[in-house]
């Protein structure tokens, strides 16, 4: 397939914010893919060549591409960086340098899918001394035998800013149609999909989100369907060394909500303050993910350490990292280990310094098998089987069954003294569902929930804080990930460094994300996600959202666990506004 068939779908979906209308683009799009092209495209679809928890990155410097451009297009980096200026993004610059070089040339070459599917995979790769200048030199290749409309969306690729929403539902749904739509007589009646067979359509939707969740990649799912279809889905399977998405809790007010939305008798266990560890063993191979499925095998060494102390050779198990106080041994709240997760030098060092303790809770993958679909009180009952705990190592999180509201809320104070955030509640007989937010487990916290926001924009300081981004423009977001503006917040942040996280520091994530500046005013890649407490939930004309936070104060960072599709929905900020006017 020719890039420009790709760039003419890119386009198209930039020019409709409608979800139907994106799905039925991308399904048309995906029918037109051969089974070879399947990775290119689907992966390229996305704005993206690897799949997000690979250990492979694509990510090139901005200033890097522009010298690409320079060099494409023989025009001088100071016309470049004014033209990047005035559109404040460097896609379209692209765009406008090489439309002014082609009015001079004729002859090109036209570019494949595959061919820049391959040579940006080549780019990622490229390490070392004068990895820079070969870099370079391939993206200026790319450029050179592009259309400006396919330089704008290569830069943007390469950028990692693809600037085209499309949501996982999208991808989803558009994966059926194109695979199963004939066969389910589906067909677009004006604005609305006529589905004949209901039933089949959700249960190939089902098929799809399964073996997505499971493999958190499209690109193998569309491979999937293409080949072995409906059974194929069914059978993608778990594999220890690929990261599996995690299931998530919904929230109960107090003990009594939890025993009527688990079920009784349900299992109470500690809520700890860390962050969420996926391990996974093959043979003698270990790997551990995050929350956002990010590989950070090589920052725990202490953790890999402790696995030998579980009995099997493969498996993949969910728990909790906690940090705790080395001489107190007292567990620590979140922010004191969190800079574990980013480290990349002296790991030993800060692994003394901010130990962690493992608390495993469930187990999704045993010696060749998939536990999914085992009842949660038998996926426990393996996990005190084959884990040799060891206190403030690795051990099973702490627990009582019980079906008494009494002994819930004596156990949630026990919980809280432990220095934990409070209790989850599970369903015994539950299986496990990845990537799911469903009442198998819920939550039960003392405080009102804080929200989990991005930022999108800010405000540079006047006086004493000039250098700093000091007002900061917050965002929610819709169920396919579109952001909206929820208030702007300038308190919580510090002065000083020393003092927590600072303006200086919030300055310098932010910097490299700004998109634009106007005044004082800037406008960023929404990749910074903050958790914000506030007074109270209003509702507002003055943002997108239709709501505006009382008092909002910054409490942390939250980039390291959560993502622009993790943060706090509107359906959410709804709810939360809702149930404030019943209290
Ligand atoms: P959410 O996960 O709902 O988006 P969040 O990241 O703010 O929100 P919480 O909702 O407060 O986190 O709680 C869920 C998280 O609690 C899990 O993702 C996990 O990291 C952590 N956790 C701590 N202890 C447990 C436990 N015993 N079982 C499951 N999760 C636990």
């Amino acid at each position: 397939m020719e890039y420009s068939e790709l760039v003419e779908i890119y386009s198209a979906l930039g020019s409709t914010s409608k979800r139907l209308e994106k799905t039925r683009i991308i399904a048309f799009f995906i029918r037109k893919l051969s089974r070879e092209e399947i990775p290119a495209g689907i992966l390229l679809l996305q704005g993206k060549v690897f799949p997000e928890w690979s250990e492979s990155k694509l990510g090139v410097a901005s200033k890097l591409v522009a010298r690409a451009i320079s060099k494409a297009t023989g025009k001088s980096l100071a016309e470049i960086e004014s033209d990047w200026k005035t559109t404040g993004d460097l896609g379209s610059t692209a765009q406008n340098m090489v439309r002014k070089k082609r009015q001079s040339t004729l002859f090109s070459e036209s570019l494949s899918v595959k061919k820049v599917f391959a040579t940006m995979i080549k780019i990622a790769g490229l390490e070392g001394s004068g990895s820079q200048e070969q870099k370079m030199q391939l993206i200026a290749e790319l450029l050179t035998s592009a259309t400006p409309e396919e330089a704008r969306y290569i830069v943007r690729t390469l950028l990692l800013d693809l600037r085209i929403g499309i949501g996982e539902g999208a991808m989803r749904d558009a994966l059926v149609w194109a695979f199963f739509g004939d066969s389910l007589g589906l067909t677009l009646q004006g604005e609305e999909i006529e589905i004949k067979d209901r039933e089949g359509y959700n249960k190939h939707a089902d098929a799809v989100q399964q073996a997505y969740d499971t493999s958190n990649d499209f690109a193998i799912v569309a491979e999937l369907c293409k080949t072995k279809g409906y059974s194929g889905l069914l059978s993608q399977d778990l594999q220890p060394g690929k990261p599996v998405k995690v299931m998530l809790s919904l929230k109960v007010n107090d003990a009594k909500e939890g025993l009527l939305r688990v079920g009784q008798p349900l299992e109470a266990e500690y809520k700890l303050d860390g962050f969420r560890l996926q391990l996974h063993k093959k043979g003698k191979e270990f790997r551990l993910f995050t929350r956002r499925l990010e590989d950070v095998t090589r920052q725990f060494p202490d953790v890999i350490n402790y696995l030998h102390a579980v009995d099997a050779d493969s498996f993949i198990l969910d728990a909790e990292a906690v940090g705790y106080d080395a001489k107190t041994m007292k567990y620590l709240p979140f922010q004191s280990i969190s800079q574990r997760i980013r480290r990349k030098h002296q790991i030993d060092e800060v692994a003394s310094r901010f130990p962690v303790e493992v608390n495993i809770f469930d187990i999704l993958y045993l010696n060749g098998e998939s536990m999914l679909h085992e009842p949660f009180k038998d996926r426990r009952t393996i996990l005190e089987k084959i884990v040799r705990q060891k206190q403030r190592q690795i051990v099973l999180v702490r627990k009582i069954v019980t079906d008494s509201e009494a002994k819930i809320k004596e156990f949630f104070a026990e919980a809280l003294d432990a220095g934990t955030e409070g209790l989850m509640l599970k369903n015994l007989d539950s299986p496990y569902k990845p990537g799911a937010r469903v009442g198998y487990m819920v939550k039960l916290k003392q405080t009102m929930e804080n929200l989990d926001l991005s930022i999108i924009g800010a405000e540079w300081g006047e006086g004493k804080r000039a250098s700093w981004l000091s007002s900061f423009t917050l965002a929610c977001r819709d169920e396919e990930s579109n952001l909206y503006e929820i208030g702007k917040v300038s308190t919580g942040l510090k002065e000083k460094d020393e003092e927590g996280l600072s303006f200086n520091q919030m300055t310098q994530l932010l910097r490299p994300l700004i998109l634009s500046e106007k005044g004082r005013e800037v406008t960023l890649k929404p990749e910074v996600v903050i958790e914000v407490a506030y007074e109270e939930i209003q509702k507002s004309p003055t943002y997108s959202s239709g709501f505006a936070l009382r008092f909002p104060r910054v409490v942390r960072l939250r980039t390291e666990e959560k993502g622009k599709e993790d943060i706090s929905s509107l359906e959410y900020i709804e709810e939360m506004y809702y149930s404030q006017g019943e209290k």
